[in-house]
């Protein structure tokens, strides 16, 4: 199921008085990155939102899943990846076909929402920000202040094989006063920009952080493994399926014999006959309704 290469580590900086979390991805990585056929700067920056995806459900104070959506006005139309409480990621990216050579990157203007889904009360809770910055970790950090008043600093990197990032959060006392030292925060965030992309994808997570903070009273926390998965189903689709309502259905089975339908994140084929069809809108009386995203 999953490998010693796919974890998260929560950690603390007990003099600093900071909170973090440290992330690679390997087996998922190249998962998604297959299945995608990603490369290139495309590749990069959905890396990048994968690892980042996997550290905020470090914070995460129930059972649930919390997803990273970022809509782009330039050749990066679309770069989502979601992370659950058990350590489940997956991801894509689109970008703008007659764009393609000139790459994907990211622009201001972009729109950054994170949303946080609680599995036991089905509630959602979503933030949403404009992006102040073309580099994702910096955008990522953009989020936390104005949208959560969280100091929070972000290495993110990925190659090929592996993608990974290590994350801090300032810890405040009940009273809003920083829990460590007074330099704490400010020594913390030096100490991080030291990581380089080689120490972050390659070393073990007790090097890295011994090497970043040996003098800060590091206490890490056993590993919880990451993993490829991906949430589709034979009654996602036909929900989706039934939101686009019934004659866009029918007139694809008059054209093509079956609707197929394929999971842009695993590769999945779901196919429906002219019975299954009608067992999508057997239940409920048709009704119009607006597409949905899935
Ligand atoms: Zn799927």
């Amino acid at each position: 199921m999953t490998t010693s290469n796919d974890f998260l580590h929560r950690f603390q900086l007990e003099r600093a008085g900071v909170r973090g979390a440290i992330v690679r991805l390997d087996q998922a990585w190249r998962t998604v990155r297959e299945t995608g056929g990603y490369d290139g700067a495309t590749a990069s920056l959905l890396g990048r939102a994968l690892a980042a995806s996997a550290l905020f459900t470090s914070a995460l104070k129930f059972e649930g899943r919390l997803s990273i959506h970022l809509r782009g006005s330039g050749a990066l139309r679309l770069l989502f990846a979601d992370c659950t409480h058990d350590g489940l990621v997956r991801g894509i990216a689109r970008v703008d076909p007659s764009a393609a050579s000139a790459g994907a990157r990211l622009e201001t203007g972009a729109r950054l929402a994170i949303t946080i889904e609680n599995a036991a009360t089905e509630a959602r809770y979503q933030g949403l920000v404009p992006v102040e910055s073309d580099d994702l970790a910096r955008a990522f950090e953009g989020y936390f202040e104005r949208s959560e008043q969280l100091p929070t600093r972000l290495v993110l990197g990925a190659g090929e094989a592996r993608c990974g990032g290590v994350m801090l959060q300032q810890i405040a006392t009940a009273g809003g006063a920083p829990l460590g030292d007074a330099d704490g925060w400010n020594r913390a965030q030096h100490l991080l920009a030291t990581l380089t992309d080689r120490e972050l994808l390659e070393l073990p997570p007790e090097q890295v952080l011994l090497r970043l903070f040996h003098e800060e009273g590091v206490r890490l926390q056993p590993a919880q493994p990451l993993a490829f998965g991906c949430t589709c189903s034979h009654e996602r689709v036909a929900g989706m399926l039934r939101s686009l309502g019934r004659e866009e259905n029918e007139a694809v089975l008059a054209e093509q014999g079956s609707v197929q339908i394929t999971c842009e994140f695993c590769g999945r084929r779901y196919v429906f006959d002219d019975d299954d069809i009608a067992a999508v809108f057997a239940a409920d009386a048709p009704e119009e309704s607006s597409p949905t995203q899935h």
